[in-house]
């Protein structure tokens, strides 16, 4: 881990903020400091014009191979974009799925046909992709998912029945990946299959769920009967899991240091209301501040050391239970600092910024892998405890 920067790093933190500031402005201008869908003024048609605006300028595909069209940038330049990006005001990417999750995988899964297919359209931010993993009865314990794909012997392609839940973005979304049964009498991680889906078709319903925001971030997804092309499946039918697994792995990396750039924005927000409202002068209060900045940079350092190939799988879940944990207590920081003006909305932005982040921390802990299950896979295979 090398902590200083050189010459050409520097530059090109430079060249990320001036791109920052001649850009998002304008039309954009609502964008500035936006979380993501379900966040307050977040409009999904403009935040997918930002994405496209993004490709433009050539800051989507930042660490893919140039053979797939991407800038082949070293680690170390993924991590200063995601930076600059939020310190400059960078809404949440909409993007994120497509671009962090799937496009790896078809990169280490997809056939060459799958790679041309798909992977143009994510990295110009125009085709947008939820994830279809969770269902009623399958959450932590993924393997038993029970949705069903089968090959229609008539057309050659895959028909799909079964129900998918808590689909992120799912709404806003061209298409979804989707981990369904594909033997018949199979159990737990054999007989899967991830399938390519289009989310625009009659056999699909997809319904927003409310969430405690009032927003809805994601939804129930119903595939009735849904169907995709008999050469859309990630992997070979069988091999379901393994692929699947593998997208999860793409959760870590660079995007992880571009997710604490956000955490810290929202810190020097949190600060900001301190200092205005008198916070700052509470001892206790203080010191909860400090706390957060401090586990902030060990959050980081964590992330330089471990992100990258080669990082031990459990970095991953160390990663994830300190963040999620340091994120909630943030939340509720924030409306210890809010005091009495946590309850009301007197129509300050900056404010409804802070009621939102508490409201919208409580899940953290639960989404990409509960706090329970980190724990327990930390016992068992750092502590080598039994299962
Ligand atoms: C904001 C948000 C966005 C999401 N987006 C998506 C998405 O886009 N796509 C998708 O597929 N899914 C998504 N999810 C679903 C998420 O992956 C699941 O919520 C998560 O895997 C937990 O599953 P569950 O909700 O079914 O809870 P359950 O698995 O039913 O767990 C309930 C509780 O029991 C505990 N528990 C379960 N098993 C054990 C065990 N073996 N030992 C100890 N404790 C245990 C859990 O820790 C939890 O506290 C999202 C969730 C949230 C909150």
């Amino acid at each position: 881990m090398n902590l200083q920067e050189t010459e050409v790093e520097k530059a090109f933190r430079t060249s990320v903020r001036a791109w920052m500031a001649a850009n998002l402005c304008g039309e954009f201008e609502p964008l500035r400091n936006a979380g993501g869908l379900g966040s307050p003024g977040y409009e999904p048609a403009l935040a997918k014009r930002w994405e496209q605006h993004l490709a433009q300028g050539g800051w989507t595909g930042l660490g893919w191979p140039r053979a797939h069209g991407g800038r082949e940038l070293p680690l170390a330049q993924q991590v200063i974009f995601h930076e600059e990006y939020a310190r400059c005001g960078g809404p949440r990417r909409l993007g994120h799925i497509g671009e962090t999750l799937l496009a790896p995988t078809l990169m280490a899964h997809g056939s060459s046909e799958l790679q041309a297919r798909f992977l143009p359209g994510i990295l110009a931010g125009e085709t947008y992709w939820a994830q279809g993993y969770s269902e009623p009865g399958a959450g932590s314990d993924l393997a038993a998912v029970r949705t069903r794909a089968r090959i229609d012997p008539e057309t050659g392609e895959w028909v799909i029945d079964g129900q998918k839940v808590w689909t992120s973005w799912a709404q806003e979304s061209d298409w979804i990946f989707v981990l369904a049964r594909s033997e018949a009498g199979s159990v737990r991680h054999k007989g899967l299959v991830l399938l390519l889906v289009p989310l625009r078709q009659a056999g699909v319903t997809i319904r927003p769920i409310r969430q405690i925001t009032g927003d809805s971030e994601f939804n129930e997804v119903f595939l009735d009967g849904a169907r995709t092309e008999g050469t859309l499946s990630l992997g070979a039918p069988g091999q379901g899991w393994a692929v699947a697994m593998y997208l999860l792995g793409c959760e870590r990396g660079a995007s992880t240091l571009g997710q604490q750039a956000h955490f810290k924005s929202e810190l020097e927000q949190l600060i900001t209301v301190a200092q205005r409202n008198g916070a700052v002068h509470d001892p206790l209060l203080r010191q909860r501040l400090a706390h957060a900045a401090l586990g902030l940079e060990t959050l980081r350092s964590h992330a330089l050391r471990t992100s990258g190939d080669g990082a031990p799988p459990r970095a991953a879940s160390i990663s994830k239970y300190v963040w999620s944990n340091w994120r909630r207590a943030l939340g509720e920081l924030a409306m210890d600092v809010l005091g009495r003006e946590a309850d009301i909305d007197a129509g300050d932005p900056l404010h409804r910024t802070l009621q939102h982040l508490w409201l919208e921390s409580r899940s953290d802990t639960l989404y990409a892998g509960s706090n329970e299950i980190q724990l327990n896979m930390m016992a068992e295979r750092a502590l080598q405890m039994p299962r």
